[in-house]
């Protein structure tokens, strides 16, 4: 029985990652600093994971930046235009597999007159995890054009002294994950790449490899076409043929696989296979039936890789020994469910955690020595443990489990229709067509981190701690009088993380100190724990919104994170199912909703981000999801006037399978993510018809790079194409914390500015579609 694991944190255990990238964006002289604590962090983890006596060892799990952007960059996937960076700096050409083309993919490149914006970008799964997605050209050409893999390999064998397994995105995945440019069928690149993984495969097998993980994680979908599942076909039977001998464990995860086993089990190179028992426990039945007259040897995830209680080793034993039982003992592997770059890294860096919660915590590096453990079990060496009475000790509260069982249709639902509610808030708040807003955060300085972190740490008494977060609340609100934006934030100052802060203020909720999550490149964020009833016993928001308002004449947005955005940002308890934890979150909302409008605050923005990707990866399992979630959005929002304007925000735009659903939030303003996608969800949004009013974000603040009033202009053009122009609003696509402020400054003031120009071109087009309402 083996045990291996699919992939370790890559951050380092003090974000390392994300401190040499930033310094190396902010100053790339020389990358070799880079290099060295990319090395550093992959020799920690492998020490981590040999000293757990693991025996498959991941490598090439190891990333700058993302793993799907090594391996377009592996495979020679790279866009045309990027080529051209490798000459920017005539003083040091650079090949177009140096690091600055990599990063200029990721995040775009505006330097010494170029102007380049980065490749899209897009939730990995159901994850909050984000990946660059590879863009094909029609005819593209794929050839090994990075040494990556191969020097990581070699890298870990000399620091392991032994072999380790490199992992890589097999072809359907990565495929299925990119984009055509043009309109073919992906699947058809299938012939020419499949001789690209066959080198890479053959190559490490001549540097000594013997198991290769290729990830197949699309396999878990219920919904590939036939020309997928050929495609499928076509590579793992040329694989087949064409490697020499090596042992492919390929792997699932986030969701069962059975539909599609008698695909996978007929190639001769498929040597394990990799399944998630967490997310599908009663996949393992079928699969053992399906596999039994095979010599396939079946990995079983076991230890959850997206959540952070310990594993309940009771269950587990079960598990493995009925494998055993059925495929006999050198036909088991075990492992964690998915990649554990989903959790944090070690629990042992948290020292504020009570230690009742604590002791029934698992990191990453606890995990893999849980595989440790449950070998030792299976083995004899170790007595089979488990503490009952732990599971019940999550914190209990009557009221709020009341309160979720007695709700009724009324709280549900606004008290009058969409077209009511528009006419009365467009009377009410006087604002121009095509009204300008941002999604409420602003950029984080330094300034106001370090502020921050000395009011946590007691360094500044509250009061002053107050004054100085008013003060840059004046100034925010300065800064968007003088850009002219008509409805203005309060900047989000007194917020690491949008989840976080309200979990600091609500009941049930703990924080960590370190448990840092990779979100995208250098970007991490700290999910909080749900291990009890969710309590709102104080106001969470009220006292700066309002005092924002207090400071202009122009509308103030009092600014939530939605119930389902919350949940799924967290390390949920395990003990319920998810949706009665969110309608628990929700009425907590709705309270300050309700608290805030109370307060004089007429536009509340409830962002519900996180909908979409919660959506599970089988889509008969669709529908229900959809309703719990769009009722616990509903719960949050619905308790206010018509004449309150309830604003909500996605930031994704793979909108389109779901569009009844996002129009059923009912929310009366929706802002979107399309930028990066050049606006293609609008139509989509057209064709549907979405009944309510909507901000299509007109520029990309995922990258540094200042868009134009021109780019801007054609944007919301295009937008009044498609959409009647009094729904429209305009909006950068996302909220700006991440961004520097001379950026932001000049972005919006473009912005404005298009808006000025879009009011007084569009209009005068009889063409367009205005209706007046
Ligand atoms: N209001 C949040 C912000 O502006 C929204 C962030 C998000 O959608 N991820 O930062
Ligand atoms: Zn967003």
């Amino acid at each position: 029985m083996l045990k291996h694991n699919l992939g370790y944190p890559r951050i380092g255990r003090r974000r390392e990652l994300k401190k040499a990238c930033e310094a190396y964006w902010a100053n790339p002289i020389d990358p070799n600093q880079l290099f060295y604590v990319g090395k550093k962090i992959r020799k920690e983890n492998w020490k981590i994971q040999k000293k757990y006596g693991l025996d498959l060892i991941p490598c090439n799990d190891f990333s700058f930046y993302d793993h799907v952007l090594d391996m377009s960059l592996l495979l020679g996937v790279i866009p045309e235009y990027y080529h051209s960076i490798s000459t920017y700096d005539n003083d040091t050409p650079t090949p177009p597999n140096h690091i600055d083309v990599y990063f200029a993919m990721a995040r775009g490149f505006q330097k010494k007159g170029w102007d380049i914006k980065a490749m899209e970008m897009t939730k990995w799964f159901n994850t909050n995890y984000h990946y660059i997605v590879p863009e094909f050209d029609k005819n593209q050409k794929f050839s090994i054009s990075s040494n990556k893999i191969f020097e990581e390999f070699e890298e870990a064998k000399f620091i392991l002294k032994s072999i380790p397994k490199p992992v890589l995105i097999g072809p359907i995945s990565y495929l299925f994950l990119g984009k055509g440019k043009d309109n073919f069928d992906k699947m058809d690149l299938i012939e020419n790449i499949v001789p690209i993984y066959i080198q890479i495969i053959n190559q490490l097998k001549e540097k000594g490899a013997n198991w290769i993980q290729l990830d197949e994680p699309v396999l878990v979908f219920d919904f590939l076409s036939k020309k997928e599942i050929e495609a499928f076909q076509y590579a793992y039977q040329k694989m087949s043929q064409c490697c020499s001998e090596i042992n492919i464990l390929l792997t699932s995860y986030f969701d069962g696989v059975s539909e599609n086993v008698s695909v996978i089990k007929n190639y001769s190179i498929i040597k394990a296979l990799h399944v998630d028992l967490v997310e599908d426990p009663e996949q393992l039945e079928s699969l053992l039936n399906l596999l039994g007259d095979t010599k396939i040897i079946l990995s079983l995830g076991i230890i959850d890789g997206r959540n952070i209680w310990k594993n309940n080793y009771v269950n587990s034993i079960k598990k493995i020994e009925r494998t055993i039982e059925v495929l006999g003992e050198e036909r088991v592997m075990i492992a964690p469910s998915c990649s554990l770059i989903h959790v944090p890294i070690d629990i042992e860096d948290e020292h504020l955690i009570l230690s009742s919660v604590k002791e029934r915590m698992a990191f990453a590096k606890q995990k893999i020595s849980e595989l440790q453990d449950l070998e030792n079990i299976i083995k004899g060496k170790k007595d089979l443990l488990y503490d009952k009475k732990k599971e019940k000790d999550f914190f209990q509260d009557k009221k709020v489990k009341e309160r979720v069982i007695l709700a009724k249709n009324k709280d549900f639902k606004r008290i009058s229709s969409f077209e009511r509610r528009q006419k009365k808030q467009h009377k009410k708040f006087h604002l121009p067509i095509f009204p300008t807003t941002t999604i409420g955060s602003f950029p984080q300085t330094k300034e106001i981190r370090t502020l921050r972190n000395k009011f946590k740490k007691k360094e500044l008494s509250q009061e002053e701690y107050e004054k100085r977060i008013e003060k840059f609340i004046i100034d925010v609100i300065k800064k968007q009088e003088e850009i002219g934006l008509d409805v203005l934030v309060h900047g989000e100052f007194e917020r690491n993380d949008m989840v976080e802060f309200f979990s600091e203020k609500l009941k049930g909720f703990l924080s960590t100190e370190n448990g840092w999550v990779q979100s995208y490149g250098s970007r991490c964020v700290k999910p909080p724990v749900i291990y009890g009833d969710v309590i709102r016993d104080k106001d969470m928001t009220i006292k700066h919104v309002c005092f924002a308002q207090s400071k202009t004449k122009k509308l103030m947005k009092g600014m939530l994170t939605g119930p389902v955005t919350i949940l799924q940002w967290s390390f949920v308890r395990d003990d319920q199912p998810l949706f009665t934890t969110a309608y628990q979150i929700a009425w907590a909302i709705r309270d300050e909703v309700k608290s805030l409008e109370n307060s004089g605050i007429r536009i509340i923005q409830i962002d519900e981000p996180a909908i979409r990707e919660g959506l599970p990866l089988k889509k008969k399992n669709w529908k229900f999801y959809l309703d719990w979630a769009v009722k616990a959005f509903r719960i949050s929002s619905s308790v206010v006037k018509d004449e309150t304007q309830i604003h909500t925000h996605m930031c994704y735009s793979e909108f389109n399978d779901i569009l009844p659903h996002i129009a059923s939030l009912d929310a009366d303003v929706l802002t979107i993510e399309t930028s990066r996608s050049k606006m293609e969800l609008l139509k989509a949004f057209s064709e549907f018809s979405y009944p309510n009013e909507i901000g299509p974000g007109v520029y990309d603040i995922h990258s540094p790079r200042i868009p134009t009033v021109k780019e801007i202009f054609d944007l919301i053009k295009k937008a009044s194409n498609n959409l009647p122009i009094r729904n429209i609003w305009v909006n950068p696509d996302c909220g700006l914390k991440t961004r520097k402020w001379n950026e932001v400054i000049k972005s919006l003031k473009n912005m404005t500015e298009a808006a000025k120009m879009a009011r007084e071109k569009l209009l005068i087009n009889p063409t367009n579609n205005l209706k007046k309402s």
